[in-house]
């Protein structure tokens, strides 16, 4: 899929939306999702375009990788997540319903989170 330079977080990245920052490096910025889906819900994205994980570890340099994973765990600290715990999720894809084409990695957090995953599912 090719990068779409209007996608919503691409705007919060030009700073033409305005956010609920949370961490910025030179790497990544990690910002409040606006429909929080726990007490703590926030998002890391990249500082470049890339719409997923697949296209990101395939093109980024490796830099940005490293700096863009760091950047997930400085967040989370910054938070104070890492000793009550938290939850890393990335949405790829239709299976996946990933809304905004643009990698971001979700931080869950602020409370017991329950299973990963609905348990339900059937082959
Ligand atoms: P996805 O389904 O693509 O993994 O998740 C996209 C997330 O972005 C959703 O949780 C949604 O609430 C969040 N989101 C969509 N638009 C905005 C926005 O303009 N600002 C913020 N902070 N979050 C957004």
């Amino acid at each position: 899929m090719a990068y779409d330079p209007n996608n919503i977080f691409a705007k919060i990245l030009r700073g033409e939306i305005p956010c609920n920052k949370v961490y910025e490096d030179e790497h990544a910025l990690a910002f409040h999702d606006i429909n929080p889906q726990a007490p703590v819900h926030v998002l890391v994205i990249p500082k470049g375009e890339y719409v997923s994980m697949a296209d990101f570890t395939a093109s980024a340099p490796e830099e940005l990788v490293v700096g863009f994973m760091r950047a997930v765990g400085k967040t989370a600290e910054t938070l104070g997540l890492v000793e009550p715990g938290y939850r890393t999720l990335a949405n790829a894809g239709a299976n996946a319903h990933q809304e905004v084409p643009h990698l971001h990695i979700h931080i869950f957090g602020g409370k017991p989170l329950g299973p990963m995953l609905d348990r339900q599912f059937s082959n």
